[in-house]
């Protein structure tokens, strides 16, 4: 039996200690080769002279100096993850951040030089073998050229957009910080001060008016900020129309579709799917209306608790639990990630000052990646150690990329976690005989992919058409509230009844800030983990060789392209309503196991 408050992090492979002199060595020597780098190259990448050769010379450069400081980077990241508490690990935190910054300013113009080139010398470039294998860094930074301005004016926008959208992103992020919560804790006489996150913990609390309750407190003390909320909405969203005229993007979503290699026409057809299957959420929430027993389900029952679903689990059978389901599916994928315990590669329970939730880092290639848990037992910490694992196989897997090529690209970077996560919920499945437990599981991987999908379908369309909104003039705070409900409507029908204060829901949702149609990735990345598992229901074992191989390519093509050999084709509109028919027989199932007599 491995006791886990002993499964920590082995970071000697990285740093002797917190003093290692190598640390600031390391870093320094970055530093300087970065400046070295600049003075050789600085204005010699855009004059249309530069060579394949050169280039990919000038590359494997950029690449190693940026290596060198990933290193201390990436170990005080860690350090501080494990104990934010001791002084000296926030102190290097902050020296590391500080170097990366100065290196990152010093080989700036590395990229912008490649914007520039002239688009035939570029395509002569991109065709010569010695640059093959930087084939999809340089693709993926290329797609930017055609929006990109004079470094003048670039310069001119980075400095004002600390006064304009950085500070309303900033003025957002502090009073969410500064908002205070008046609430009375169940079991407690007295009502007192309540961090934002425990009230919104509650929504999983047993008692449905303790949900209600906490949820309403929560909004509501957003909704007494209106004025400033409704101020930093209506800016950002006019600060990125703004933008998007003055660089020529031809959709206010073009900047997303870039980053995460999609095209407005392709997630328009991937919401109006989601949004023809809104139906099949309303079935579910009909089914946890019954196994609920109320008359009417409100949006604060959404992830309420069910009988079966407090089963526990020591942390030696959530890991053998895992290791199973991936053997599974096929031994390479357990080999993967079986070595990173014994390497001590985990840091398993919670303790003070360590970072909350779960995280997977991965280094960078041939480095074993590291996992954070906080691993208490339960059910969702087992599909959590599944779901982390998965992010590390892929890395492991991905070893042999080089250093562009090592991260998948966005739209997969959540592929082997949900995959290994759905991995881990058949396997329980498969071996779980109470029929109580059974249907907690299969609610529990239901309730999640309906928050990344419908709901997250439902925050993309409200965000356009805030957009839309803002296009016609300033949007008061009631124009926002109202076109909130009315997407929510759309999803939840009658089969959901809103409490009042959910008509604040828009305002306290970060990404809508933080990063413009960030949501609908999230969906994207769901539907196509359900299209995979489809896939592997019905190829079997001659599906796993192809998954691996998915998996090993890491970041060195296009989503697209590397789908394809697994019988994915994203610009059919099957693929999406494929992923929703997964959704459907799980539903059935569900029903099934309920049966009449509930
Ligand atoms: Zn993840």
């Amino acid at each position: 039996m491995t006791e886990p408050h002993a499964l920590r992090w082995n970071l000697p492979s990285l740093y002797a200690s917190v003093d290692d002199p190598a640390l600031p060595a390391d870093l320094a020597a970055a530093i300087a080769a970065a400046a070295a780098f600049r003075r050789d190259w600085r204005g010699r990448i855009d004059a249309a002279a530069v060579t394949a050769p050169e280039l990919a010379a000038a590359l494997e450069r950029h690449a190693g100096l940026q290596l060198q400081a990933l290193r201390p980077y990436l170990y005080a990241q860690l350090l501080f993850a494990a104990d934010g508490g001791e002084p000296r690990h926030a102190r290097l935190m902050a020296e590391v951040r500080e170097g990366w910054q100065e290196l990152g300013e010093a080989i700036l113009f590395f990229e912008l030089e490649l914007l520039r080139l002239p688009q035939e010398h570029f395509a002569r470039l991109r065709g010569a073998p010695e640059l093959a294998a930087y084939g999809h860094y340089l693709d993926t930074l290329r797609a930017h050229a055609p929006y990109t301005l004079g470094e003048d004016v670039e310069q001119a926008i980075k400095r004002k957009d600390l006064t304009g959208k950085e500070a309303f992103v900033q003025l957002f992020d502090e009073l969410g910080a500064s908002l205070r919560y008046r609430f009375r804790m169940p079991g407690e006489a007295e009502e007192r001060e309540v961090p934002g996150e425990e009230l919104l913990a509650l929504l999983y609390h047993p008692d449905r008016e303790t949900r209600e309750r906490s949820f309403a407190t929560f909004l509501e003390t957003h909704g007494a900020q209106a004025l400033v909320l409704t101020a930093c909405f209506n800016n950002l969203l006019l600060d990125h129309s703004k933008e998007a005229d003055l660089r020529g993007y031809p959709d206010r979503m073009t900047p997303t579709c870039l980053s995460s290699e999609t095209s407005p026409e392709l997630v328009e057809r991937m919401l109006a799917v989601s949004e023809e299957h809104y139906p099949l959420a309303r079935r579910y929430f009909a089914v946890k209306q019954r196994l609920l027993g109320y008359e009417r389900l409100k949006n604060t029952d959404l992830y309420a608790p069910l009988a079966g679903g407090e089963r526990t689990f020591t942390f030696d059978q959530a890991w053998a639990l895992v290791a199973e389901a991936y053997a599974g599916f096929h031994p390479e994928l357990a080999q993967a990630v079986g070595q990173l315990l014994p390497a001590g590669r985990l840091d398993v329970a919670p303790r003070p000052a360590k970072s909350g939730g779960a995280f997977c880092m991965g280094l960078y290639p041939g480095a074993d990646p590291y996992v954070l848990l906080n691993y208490t037992g339960t059910l969702r910490d087992v599909t959590t150690l599944a779901h982390e694992l998965g992010h590390a196989a892929h890395y492991v897997l991905a070893g042999g990329q080089n250093f562009y090529h090592y991260h998948p690209p966005l739209p997969l970077a959540e592929t082997a976690s949900v995959f290994g996560e759905m991995l881990v919920t058949r396997h329980l499945l498969a071996r779980e005989q109470d029929r109580q437990v059974r249907i907690a599981l299969l609610c529990a991987k239901l309730e999640e992919i309906i928050a990344t999908t419908f709901r997250q379908a439902m925050l993309t369309r409200f965000e356009q058409a805030a957009h839309a909104r803002r296009d016609e003039g300033l949007l008061s705070a009631d124009d926002l509230c109202a076109l909130w409900l009315e997407q929510n409507g759309r999803l939840f029908g009658d089969a959901v009844e809103m409490i009042p204060a959910y008509r604040w829901g828009w305002s306290y949702i970060s990404h809508f800030i933080h990063a413009r149609f960030y949501c609908f990735s999230y969906v994207f990345g769901e539907l196509l983990v359900l299209a995979l598992y489809r896939r592997y229901l019905e190829e079997g074992a001659a599906f796993a060789p192809r998954y691996l191989d998915l998996l090993r390519a890491g970041g060195s093509a296009p989503p697209a392209q590397l789908l394809r050999p697994l019988g994915i084709d994203l610009a059919a509109p099957e693929f999406w309503a494929g992923g929703y028919r997964l959704v459907a027989e799980m539903l059935d199932e569900l029903e099934g196991l309920i049966g009449a007599g509930c």
